[in-house]
């Protein structure tokens, strides 16, 4: 479980872990130790994992190819990832929530190979995906990233660290107090315990950025590691700072959280963009049907996880143009999105994370459109 830091008033510490504990129920309806049907046959993936920590779990998935997922509220790492190892070398991908999560991944590569590590991806910028970068810092290894991601890094994530929550948190606190509904209020709280996470883990360790910018001049970038070869290359959508690692030569792919499978969509960042993402999805569908994914949360899926998280993108847009078409202000329909019956077990990191990001950034685009 996650600590929530101690200047927390008893009031906050408790609408704040009565919240999670909510959030906690949705996350373990995703299956972790059962494989999704669509990769349950898949050769390619081992139905053994090569460990298990609870938190997470490392899979083989293809010919020196690796799969760490992740149970998201039992921490330590809370973002999906993996390595990729060949005769002369390896490349890990994510720096995770903690330092000890990318240590998790380290010890698991040095399960199957001494080979050197040429490097630790970070897939983009968020701190679940970057904060553990530290033990990359003290072992030497380099960090590989979108150009932006270090910048984004430090202004994102510095302000947090020894802020006093009370500030911090405050104006989320503000909206559960001023919330005009029931529904409101609980999207809110959902907020508010999303937020409180964030703080927590970005008060947890020191910001290690990353060191090897991968511009779009390098792009897309081959990785020999010596009978295995990767590519690495950036598509927009969920941060501004995206970035896959592909193996074109076995149908694989790191997608990061272009992908968050049985998740419905993080669009709360200020460079993410629904059409860009949606574009970015319709390029994945377009790639082999056999195709495997690592996404950045949830389980490993084929093409039919691409589809659904299509379906979902198309569900927030066809209720949220409803609304625009019928003059409902942004804020409005943020909160009259309905989760239909076959999204249910979809998990909602929080509303406006997801959903109430969404139908904001639906709502601008199609204003500028006008
Ligand atoms: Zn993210």
């Amino acid at each position: 479980m996650i600590d929530f830091p101690q200047a927390f008033s008893r009031r906050r510490f408790l609408a704040g872990t009565s919240c999670f504990g909510a959030s906690y129920a949705l996350a373990r309806l995703i299956p972790l130790r059962v494989l999704p049907a669509d990769v349950a046959d898949d050769a390619r993936v081992s139905e053994l994992p090569l460990v298990d920590k609870g938190f997470a779990s490392v899979r083989k998935i293809g010919n020196g190819l690796y799969a760490t997922i992740s149970d998201l509220p039992k921490g330590t790492t809370v973002c999906n990832g993996g390595f990729l190892v060949g005769r002369d070398a390896a490349l890990l991908v994510e720096g995770f929530a903690t330092s000890a999560g990318a240590s998790f991944q380290m010890d698991a590569l040095r399960m199957v190979s001494q080979a050197p590590v040429k490097g630790a991806l970070n897939t983009h910028y968020h701190l679940d995906h970057s904060i553990g970068n530290a033990f990359y810092g003290t072992r030497g290894i380099e960090v590989w990233a979108h150009p932006a991601a270090a910048r984004r890094i430090v202004d994102s994530y510095t302000p947090l660290q020894g802020a006093d929550p009370a500030a911090a948190l405050g104006p989320v606190e503000k909206r559960m107090k001023d919330a005009k509904s029931e529904v409101e209020r609980a999207h809110a709280l959902s907020d508010l315990n999303a937020f409180t996470t964030v703080f927590r883990l970005a008060n947890a360790s020191v910001l290690t950025v990353p060191n090897r910018p991968l511009g779009p001049e390098k792009l897309p970038m081959k990785v020999e590691l010596g009978g295995l070869t990767a590519v690495i290359e950036s598509y927009p959508g969920h941060s501004g700072t995206d970035m896959v690692v592909r193996v074109p030569e076995q149908n694989v792919v790191y997608t990061g959280d272009l992908l968050a499978n049985g998740w419905y969509p993080a669009c709360l960042d200020g460079k993410a963009t629904v059409s860009e993402w949606r574009a970015t999805l319709k390029t994945f569908a377009s790639w082999d049907k056999d195709t495997l994914f690592v996404p950045g949360h949830g389980q490993l899926c084929g093409q039919p996880g691409i589809a659904t998280a299509r379906e979902l993108f198309d569900d927030i847009a066809e209720q949220a143009g409803k609304m625009f078409k019928a003059g409902l202000p942004a804020e409005e329909a943020q909160h009259r999105y309905v989760v239909p019956p076959r999204f249910a077990d979809f998990f909602v990191f929080s509303w406006g994370f997801t959903i109430g990001a969404a139908i904001a950034k639906l709502y601008e685009e199609w204003r500028e459109k006008k």
